[in-house]
């Protein structure tokens, strides 16, 4: 099955710094470690936030046991701890913030950019595998702890967990006739969709921090996974695509 790509941009050098295809030892600005995935936020990102350099709306959260790619173990795994990232634009792996509409390719936060930009070497990995999984930021470091929205993650991550997802797609394997792991997976899918309706509703929250706030939706990780979700009447349908 294939999975959602985490770090593709460190796979992407990992493997080709491996195979001497990057033959160079300073960065040519060439961008391509952009268009493969923004980085992760660490702890030494935090001052971006608060300087105002970035915002909700330019980040991505991973929560625990969304399956992506890990750089360390070189799978597509669960990850272990939740993880937030510098979003992507229009839906792709691009970082929001590289700029190719111009002559020259630019990062628009080059002089703040967070560390694992400015750790990453594309001919040499080590310095950014260095800091992968370590002092990791999740949505709790960055939100004001008086927040409500805080309670609303809580209830989130309870009712929709990715782990237990990621149990029942593991439970439905070859036998993916099992009615009760279909029901169960349904109903973890309209309990996301709710969730997200009921947070607009609640809180008014914009469209641009959905996925800062309450991570990519369930159904968008079954679709990786082969299970296409369907409304009908405003019933939740899960349907097994054809291998
Ligand atoms: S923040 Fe800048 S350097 Fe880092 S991935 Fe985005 S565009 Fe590239």
């Amino acid at each position: 099955m294939p999975g959602v790509k985490l770090c593709s941009r460190l796979l992407f050098f990992i493997m080709n710094s491996s195979t001497s295809k990057i033959d160079r030892n300073q960065c040519l600005r060439c961008g391509t470690c952009c268009t493969k995935g923004g980085p992760s936020l660490h702890r030494d990102d935090i001052n971006l936030l608060k300087d105002g350099h970035l915002s909700y709306s330019d980040l991505i959260t991973i929560r625990l046991g969304e399956s992506a790619f890990s750089p360390v173990s070189g799978k597509v795994e669960p990850v272990k701890q939740e993880l937030v990232k510098l979003a992507g634009k229009s839906r792709s792996w691009t970082c929001g913030f590289y700029n190719d509409s111009g002559k020259e390719s630019l990062c628009e936060l080059y002089e703040n950019r967070p560390l694992e930009c400015r750790l990453l070497k594309c001919w040499d990995p080590q310095d950014l595998l260095s800091v992968i999984g370590k002092e990791s930021i999740t949505r709790r470091d960055i939100i004001n702890p008086g927040d409500p929205i805080l309670e609303i993650i809580t209830l989130h991550d309870k009712e929709c967990s990715f782990q237990e997802v990621e149990e029942l797609l593991t439970g439905l394997g070859d036998n993916q006739e099992s009615t009760d792991i279909m029901a169960r997976l349904t109903g973890l899918v309209s309990n996301d969709l709710a969730i997200r309706s009921q947070t607009v509703a609640k809180i008014n929250m914009p469209v641009a921090v959905e996925f800062f706030i309450l991570g990519r939706p369930i159904f968008t990780q079954l679709k990786q996974r082969g299970i296409e979700t369907r409304e009908n009447n405003g019933e939740i349908q899960l349907i097994l695509s054809a291998k």
